[in-house]
């Protein structure tokens, strides 16, 4: 199989579908690797290192568009790429379809067959090819909100970790999932004295068993986290009803019980946010200040380390990226109910039952 890899087009996306390390594995399964020029630089990977690889350099996204059986990006496809799609390709990345009828028009226009990362599952009940953003996304929480700190950003002017002395910064993460966890690990091997709080039980048991002794659970009721929240330096956001925008767990009237200068870091900002007062920012003005407390809101925080996520996504993606070149989608769908999970749209039809309840589409 061809399979293609055209440069990110969004604005901010650093990131690229292929890494160098992918294109090897699937030329040395005798496919062959098309990607376009200066696809792997925002990640740090040059034409050199995927010609190195095996796989070969196009000079356009339109050759690369014509020439691949498969489309492998990040992103969903921008309306000029949507156009360069075709009947029996496939197309295999982050898709986001449900708040998206335009996209999702287009995609049911082209013929193509879309698999959508985001709705791939595991045998565990989890989405792998989001959760290595999601762990991105937590272990960077603690180093922006200790950024947020400082002085000059706003901040409180407190150290996470403290020194000998002076007591650690206090830490909340609303959500102990992927992100929560990530976020409570970082933050603790920080210095900081962390709570989670997390409304599920067995979650907050397996995170006792696991963590005890780097950080504490506590219910996610409302009035610890009135406690918490007062007594907190700096707040994570990180919470998920899936196919639910998030639960607004701090009020903007909270805000005042709040230490002066303390960080909100609500990385639940793509779905919402969990605090009323947050509103998405970008990596160029992440930070803004409400009642005299700090948000970071920025909802694509894995762009900010584009070379470590796209690393991380490619190792998600490569047995999937493999079993379609191999198998063709069909067989490979009908060998892996997980990955047939990630099939939304195909030759003019849709296919998930999310997205079709969600965009009121019969599937
Ligand atoms: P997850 O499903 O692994 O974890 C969510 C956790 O939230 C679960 O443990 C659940 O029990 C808990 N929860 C649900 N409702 C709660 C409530 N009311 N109070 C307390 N806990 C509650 O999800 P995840 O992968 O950790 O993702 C968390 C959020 O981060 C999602 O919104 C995701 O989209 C977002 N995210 C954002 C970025 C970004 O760049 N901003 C990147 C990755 C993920």
């Amino acid at each position: 199989m061809k399979i293609g890899c055209p440069k990110e087009i969004k604005p901010q996306e650093f990131r690229v579908g292929v890494t160098p390390s992918a294109a090897h594995e699937a030329v040395t399964h005798g496919h062959a690797v098309l990607v376009e020029t200066g696809a792997g630089m925002g990640s740090g990977f040059t034409d050199a290192d995927y010609i190195a690889a095996g796989a070969t350099i196009a000079g356009s996204a339109a050759d690369v568009f014509a020439e691949a059986d498969m489309i492998v990006k990040v992103k969903e496809p921008q309306a000029t790429e949507r156009k360069m799609l075709r009947e029996g390709q496939i197309l295999f990345t982050y898709l986001h379809l449900a708040p998206d009828p335009a996209q999702t028009a287009d995609l049911l226009a082209s013929g193509a067959t879309c698999i959508a990362y985001e709705t791939v599952t595991d045998a565990n009940g989890g989405l792998p090819l989001l959760a290595p953003m999601s762990e991105v996304a937590g272990k960077l929480a603690p180093q922006v909100g200790a950024w947020t700190l400082q002085k000059a950003n706003g901040g409180r002017g407190v150290l996470l970790g403290g020194v000998p002395g002076v007591g650690p910064a206090q830490v909340v993460v609303f959500g102990g999932g992927v992100v929560g966890t990530n976020a409570a690990r970082v933050a603790a091997g920080m210095g900081a004295d962390v709570t989670v709080l997390d409304r599920s039980l067995p979650r907050m048991r397996y995170l006792d068993d696991v963590f005890g002794g780097q950080f504490r659970t506590r219910l996610a009721s409302a009035a610890n986290t009135a406690e918490l929240v007062a007594q907190a330096d700096m707040v994570i956001g990180a919470v998920l009803i899936p196919g639910a925008a998030a639960p607004k767990l701090v009020s903007r009237a909270q805000l005042s019980t709040m230490k002066p200068g303390a960080a909100i870091v609500d990385v639940a900002i793509d779905q919402g946010g969990c605090f009323e007062t947050s509103k998405p920012t970008t990596h160029e003005d992440p930070i803004y200040e409400v009642d005299g407390i700090m948000h970071y809101c920025v909802a694509n925080m894995p762009g900010a380390v584009a070379r470590t996520s796209t690393i991380a996504l490619g190792n998600a993606t490569m047995p999937f990226l493999l079993a379609l070149a191999d198998k063709g989608w069909r067989q490979a769908c009908e060998d892996d109910p997980h990955l047939l999970q990630g099939l939304n749209v195909h030759a003019g039809k849709l296919t998930s039952y999310p997205v079709g309840k969600a965009l009121g589409i019969d599937v």
